[in-house]
Parts: structure tokens; sequence; C-alpha cells
């Protein structure tokens, strides 16, 4: 079996995109095959080695500590999951599960939700017909860019994202200006940074 290498699991609030609001169990994965200059994650520490019985058992009783109703979604993030995630093993069967990714492999197919936010070109097709949902920071990429991507993928939902590397003050203006001329995308705030949770 599989031995996947955790940072943290921990219960919350979905902070940012498509599902913002949407309480989730976050599953951090360790490692990541960039090393972006604006990280805001820690995804280096290893806290739990768990096969997929251990993952899944810890989920359950964080879910009965946190005296959950219903199931949640199940948001698996990082570094960078799809390091770690297996086609042939899938994870939490029954549960409606979502990944964000760099695209570094495209999800494997038993994922219901594909946040695909690409860091470096050429951005990869098969990842942009995987994604459901596309978080652009802004502005790793041109506008001209991002508006020739959104033209090419009518169907997916598109983000533009502000970049917080925690050392500057962000400005939201430029992102405002361009959602207003372009409304095919949508601004996305951190909000659980504005909210102060995890
Ligand atoms: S891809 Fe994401 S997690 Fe990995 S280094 Fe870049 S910002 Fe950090």
């Amino acid at each position: 079996m599989r031995i996947y290498k955790i940072n943290e699991i921990f219960y919350s609030l979905q902070g940012e995109g498509a599902h913002v609001g949407r309480a989730s169990v976050f599953v951090r994965f360790a490692q990541c095959n960039l090393a972006c200059a604006f990280c805001d994650t820690d995804f280096a520490h290893v806290a739990y080695r768990f096969d997929k019985n251990e993952l899944e058992s810890f989920v359950l009783a964080l879910l009965e500590k946190e005296r959950v109703a219903s199931q949640p979604q199940i948001v698996f993030t990082g570094g960078e999951p799809t390091l770690q995630l297996c086609e042939s093993e899938p994870l939490l069967n029954g549960f409606y599960r979502c990944v964000e990714t760099n695209g570094y492999k495209v999800a494997p197919r038993w994922i219901e939700w594909v946040t695909f936010s690409p860091k470096t070109k050429p951005i990869a097709t098969d990842n942009m017909r995987r994604a459901n949902e596309v978080k652009i920071l802004y502005s790793l990429f041109s506008d001209d860019e991002m508006i020739a991507l959104a033209r090419d993928y009518p169907d997916k939902q598109f983000f533009v994202q502000a970049i917080d590397d925690g050392q500057r003050p962000i400005s939201h203006d430029s992102l405002i200006l361009f959602c207003k001329k372009n409304p095919q995308f949508r601004l996305s705030l951190q909000t659980h940074k504005i909210l102060e949770i995890r």
C-alpha cells in the first residue's frame, strides 16, 4: 500500500475560489515540484506518514471530533498533491473530493472537482481539459494570455487572485479593473486570511 506524506489535516471553510465558504476537510500533502518565490504555504514538514486506511480513519475521527452533521467536501491540497495522488488508489470514496493543483500531473479521474492554478508556461492542454476551475495568480500571465485561455475554454470557471507572499500589502486595484473589463473572470479573495481562520 502507498504511504502518503502529509503536512496537515484540518477542518475549516474553503477560503477562495468557486467553493468559497464551504466547510471542507483539508488534506495538505507535503512536497512540491516547484519552488515559487511567492509561496505562502509551509508544505515541507511531514507530520504524518499514512497509508490509505490510516488517512481515512484520521479524517473520520476528525469529523466525529468536530461533531459534523453531514459529509463535508474533502480538499486535497499542498504542496502539490498530484505528486502523491494515484489513479489506482482512490481516497475517501463517498465524499465529494476536490484537488488544488499546479498541474504537475493530471488529477486522477476519481476526483470530483479540479482547481487548476498554473504557475509555469506553457499551460498544458490536458490540465486545462481536466479543470473545473482555473485560478490564475495575477500577474503570472499577461492579460492577453489570460483572455485567450478563457476564450479557448469557455466551459471553465475562471478566477484571478492576487499574489500574497506575506511580505507586501496586497493591492487589488488592477485585478478589479481586469475583472470589470473581462467579466468571464471572477475576483478570488483569500477570505480565510481576511477572517483570520485557517
Ligand atoms: S506550486 Fe504552490 S505550493 Fe508549490 S511552491 Fe508554488 S505556490 Fe508553493
